[in-house]
């Protein structure tokens, strides 16, 4: 008998882990497992922020796919999904190849959404994937190069719009590696400023006063500069424009100012509620007995209001649940609910930080950032065992030498 082609779309926290789950449950001749991934490299985009900055190494942060799937049970390739078609069961890839499967898991993650804001998609810098926090380390490094010729003040300007997690987690790196790259360009950093744009009442406003308060306080000490309650307009490649008349001379914004689901998924003809594709208790696409959808292109209800958010911690968790309906569905099994448990959230401001609410339990300071650590070594023990995180952390050690 044929055995079952599984295509997993996207290696990203969802693929990725769901992968991982399909070579631990299936047993050898149960099925094929095909993985498809834009780029043959993993990137941990929870600390995407870094490379923005240059303060992680490449290597600590883009991790080779090859390196972490087990070639005997899943085959891995490097290709651009440019279509799928559902009634057919087939894959399109842009390099012209068709691949035919039984079942399929689509995780392809996320892309920024800038609000149809005008400027944004043209000159703001997103921390979308590795290349584009790599585009935003060259913009850096470009703006501290010519500002020696020029001494325009606005190449030293380096403005963060949206103040939630990813926000304050880019503001804080800026602060802390820009020094290092402001001495190593021969430019003073008492000549930078960093600055920081939100549009509600204050940074973090899902945390709760206490943690806002230290979030501020440590944005103060930094020098960081943030304006709350303050809308973008527009943004040039020289001036963001503020909705209060106001405009800041700067050529680098970063925007992190919120996600939607790949808008590939637009093409594959199944049926989508704001962008996403909305599946079933069992994570399996409304309406297809063979499709599963995990991550940020996923809209899964909690209850009928309330949307699963677009979280690393909720992608894996769902393909934790995807990995075992799969093996279920070729065994012929019963399919298991997906639950999710929220187990906190942590985000570090800076190497030295972090704020953090598990919970009822808040937490900040060194504590915080040590339980951001811990949570980055866990998903790396998911990946690759300890033999992964102790080559992760030699890495890094060897770099810092
Ligand atoms: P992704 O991880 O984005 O993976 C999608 C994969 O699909 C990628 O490998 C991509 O290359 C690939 N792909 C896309 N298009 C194609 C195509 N056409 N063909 C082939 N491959 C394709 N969440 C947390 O829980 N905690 C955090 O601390 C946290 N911090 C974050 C910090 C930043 C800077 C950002 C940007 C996000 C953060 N998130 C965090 C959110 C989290 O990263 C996402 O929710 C998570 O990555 C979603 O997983 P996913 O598998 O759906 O998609």
């Amino acid at each position: 008998m044929k055995k079952p082609h599984i295509v997993i779309l996207g290696a990203g926290y969802g693929g990725l882990v769901t992968t991982k789950k399909l070579e631990k449950l299936l047993r050898s001749g149960e099925a094929t497992v095909t993985l498809i991934n834009k780029h043959s490299y993993h990137y941990i985009t929870t600390q995407l922020h870094k490379i923005g900055v240059g303060t992680a190494p490449d290597r600590k942060i883009a991790l080779s796919i090859p390196e972490l799937v087990n070639d005997s049970k899943t085959r891995f390739m490097t290709g651009t999904v440019t279509n799928v078609n559902a009634e057919s069961q087939v894959v399109f890839l842009e390099s012209g190849e068709e691949i035919s499967y039984d079942y399929l898991v689509i995780a392809l993650g996320f892309e920024v959404a800038t609000f149809g804001i005008p400027g944004i998609k043209e000159h703001a810098f997103g921390i979308r994937s590795f290349r584009s926090s790599k585009a935003i380390y060259h913009q850096i490094t470009k703006q501290l190069t010519l500002y020696k010729e020029d001494h325009d003040p606005s190449r030293l300007t380096f403005a963060v719009a949206g103040g939630g997690f990813t926000g304050i987690e880019m503001l804080g790196e800026l602060a802390e590696g820009l020094p290092k790259l402001c001495e190593e360009h021969g430019v003073p950093f008492e000549n930078v400023k960093i600055i920081g744009i939100e549009a509600a009442e204050s940074l973090i406003p899902f945390f709760g006063d206490e943690l806002i308060a230290y979030t501020s306080h440590i944005m103060e000490s930094y020098n960081i500069d943030i304006f709350t309650s303050t809308k973008i307009k527009s943004c040039t490649e020289n001036a963001v424009q503020l909705e209060n008349g106001l405009e800041i001379p700067c050529r680098t914004l970063i925007w992190s100012c919120g996600v939607k689901a790949n808008s590939l998924l637009e093409r594959f003809g199944l049926p989508l509620v704001k962008g996403k594709l909305p599946v079933d208790k069992n994570l399996l696409v409304k309406g297809t007995e063979n499709i599963f959808c995990i991550g940020d292109c996923a809209l899964f209800m909690k209850d009928e209001k309330t949307a699963l958010p677009p979280t690393a911690q909720v992608a894996m968790q769902e393909a934790d649940v995807c990995g075992k309906n799969l093996t279920a569905l070729i065994r012929g099994e019963n399919l298991k609910a997906f639950e999710y448990h929220h187990k906190g959230s942590v985000a570090s401001i800076g190497d030295r930080t972090a704020v953090g609410k598990v919970g009822s339990f808040t937490m900040s300071g060194w504590f915080a950032a040590i339980m951001k650590r811990v949570i980055e070594n866990r998903y790396l023990f998911v990946l690759g065992g300890p033999s992964l995180i102790l080559k992760q952390t030699l890495l890094l050690k060897r770099e810092q030498l």
